[in-house]
Parts: C-alpha cells; structure tokens; sequence
C-alpha cells in the first residue's frame, strides 16, 4: 500500500466562488484553482488536505518562474493575508497568467 495520508489528492468538480463558472476535475492531478480567474480558496494547509478554516479567496498576485520552467502562481489570501503557491495547470488561461505577470514587471 502507498502511503497517501500526507498528500490527499481531491479531485473535483467545483464552482468558482469568484467568477461564478464551472470548473471541471483537472485529470492529472488535485485542482487547485480556477483556471478562468486563476482565484483559489484557502481551505489547504498541506496540499489538498482542505484543513483550513479560513476559506478567504486566494488572489493571484504574481506569477514566478519554478525549477524546470514551469510556472508557479503566487496567492495571498484576502483573509488572513498567507501567501501561498500552486503551479499552474494545463488549462489555465494563459491571458490571465500574462496579464499578472506584466503587472508585476
Ligand atoms: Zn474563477
Ligand atoms: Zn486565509
């Protein structure tokens, strides 16, 4: 048996709370984040765990540059103010991903 207990993966269909629309499961791995408005919400303290009580919304304030080039979006909760990071997704919008990382060039 693998030991899963560290890294829960959930999967699932959700409805963005910022952008009203329906995100489908992303497949590969735990969905993380909208992939309209690229917001999350803050229910995880280990990924995917969804241990936290703050449920404030997580807003995409940069975009960074992760090992392999792949591309890491930075969160800060409107709530308590965390910064947090998830990769991107294959089905992100690309625009919205551009569009903050010009703001913050
Ligand atoms: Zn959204
Ligand atoms: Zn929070």
């Amino acid at each position: 048996m693998f030991d899963t207990k560290k890294f829960t993966m959930i999967d699932e269909e959700f409805t963005c709370s910022v952008c009203s629309k329906l995100v489908k499961p992303l497949g590969y791995t735990a969905r993380d984040h909208c992939p309209y408005c690229l917001c999350s919400k803050h229910v995880d303290i280990n990924p995917g765990d969804r241990m936290c009580k703050c449920l404030g919304i997580l807003e995409p304030i940069a975009v960074e540059k992760g090992k392999k080039d792949e591309l890491k979006i930075v969160y800060k909760c409107n709530k308590c103010g965390e910064i947090k990071r998830n990769k991107m997704a294959v089905d992100d919008n690309f625009d919205e991903i551009l569009r903050i990382m010009k703001e913050n060039s």
